[in-house]
């Protein structure tokens, strides 16, 4: 049984008590977030595209402009414990998400491995599939929807 001490942040505390460090480490590098996202204006159903925002290095799957990401990207959301509401639309894996579902982390998450390789190794980064929206038409994007994605 695990003791007051050895508890891990992420299972003692909530989103909103957490730390900046904490709140920042919660994030596993996956990038999914990234990816362009279309919505059925019939029924407001969102759908995941492999193609991903012209500013994501997609190689290391790091925003090249973080702190000015949503001025230059006014879709791209900044998370806060004061916006968790948005994060029906981030994606299944998502650590803050699954926090604040009261769902446990997945194993390959950086913070159990020790590693932030894992998750690439677990096939949860975006790295291998995704295509930079700027080599693309716009028009082409509903080809790119991939339902597998939630
Ligand atoms: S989906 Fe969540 S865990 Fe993955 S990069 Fe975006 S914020 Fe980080
Ligand atoms: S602005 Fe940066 S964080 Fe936002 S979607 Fe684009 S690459 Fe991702």
């Amino acid at each position: 049984m695990k003791n007051k001490e050895t508890i891990p942040f992420w299972e003692s505390k909530t989103l909103s008590e957490m730390t900046k460090k904490e709140w920042e480490s919660l994030c596993d590098g996956c990038a999914r977030c990234c990816l362009l996202k279309l919505e059925d204006e019939d029924n407001q159903n969102i759908y995941y595209t492999s193609v991903c925002c012209h500013l994501l290095d997609l190689e290391h799957c790091r925003c090249t402009h973080y702190s000015q990401r949503s001025t230059l990207v006014p879709d791209c959301v900044t998370l806060t414990p004061d916006n968790l509401h948005e994060l029906a639309w981030m994606p299944s894996t998502c650590a803050y998400r699954l926090l604040h579902e009261g769902k446990p982390l997945p194993e390959w998450h950086p913070l159990l491995s020790g590693t932030s390789e894992s998750t690439r190794e677990a096939a949860a980064s975006i790295f291998s599939y995704a295509t930079p929206e700027n080599e693309i038409d716009a028009e082409q994007l509903p080809d790119y929807i991939i339902e597998w994605l939630k």
